[in-house]
């Protein structure tokens, strides 16, 4: 709100600068609502390149550098239209990723780029052990008691911590990660403090 007067910037590092605005969210946002030609990559963006591109089962659990120079590369040229096209792109690889070439059971007998795609070609081969290593286990992380913080103070009232904490439904996370997960919420800049007092910013008021 301050520094942007109540506007979603397009620009991608000013979205970066914001709290809790990643590499991906920032490059969605300035493509999608804005057509600025960002290199969009989600995990069926990934996924997609992989097989296609390099022909392998699983891009694995770590976006590495040769996966995101791959991505560059494959963005359409962007000089004549104002980035339309390379904004399409990146919406029909994801629509690609998530409907057709899905994780489980890829549909290569109906998928439009089936003639070009090295994984299918090499014999469909099946994923080895590391690229089947899944990304950290959702239950019991920060990211898990963070989220229920959030979702809590999405209510829009402003709440006592002690109580807030206390009332998670998380019963395996322990006190002290609860405590630490709001007081880095509150180091972002996702939550406010005042006292014992939490809310989400801006709701306790100048
Ligand atoms: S041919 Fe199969 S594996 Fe290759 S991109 Fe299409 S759905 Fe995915």
């Amino acid at each position: 709100m301050d520094r942007h007067g109540g506007e979603v910037p397009a620009n991608p590092e000013a979205l970066r600068a914001l709290p809790g605005i990643g590499e991906y969210t920032a490059a969605a946002v300035s493509c999608f609502a804005f057509g600025i030609p960002e290199v969009v990559v989600d995990t069926n963006i990934r996924r997609a390149h992989a097989r296609i591109f390099t022909g392998v089962a699983l891009p694995g659990q770590t976006y590495t550098a040769a996966q995101r120079r791959l991505a560059r590369d494959l963005m359409p040229d962007t000089d004549d239209d104002g980035g339309r096209r390379a904004c399409a792109w990146n919406a029909a690889t994801m629509e690609l990723g998530a409907l057709i070439c899905t994780a489980r059971s890829p549909q290569c007998a109906i998928c439009p780029v089936a003639d070009l795609c090295a994984w299918r070609t090499a014999g469909s081969p099946p994923p080895t052990e590391e690229q089947k290593t899944r990304g950290q286990a959702w239950a019991g992380t920060d990211r898990q008691v963070r989220g229920a913080i959030m979702a809590v103070l999405r209510r829009g009232e402003p709440v006592q911590a002690e109580t807030l904490l206390a009332g998670l439904p998380l019963p395996e996370a322990e006190d002290d990660q609860r405590r630490r997960c709001l007081d880095s919420l509150v180091r972002d800049g996702l939550a406010e403090r005042r006292g014992d007092i939490v809310a989400l910013p801006g709701v306790l008021g100048g």
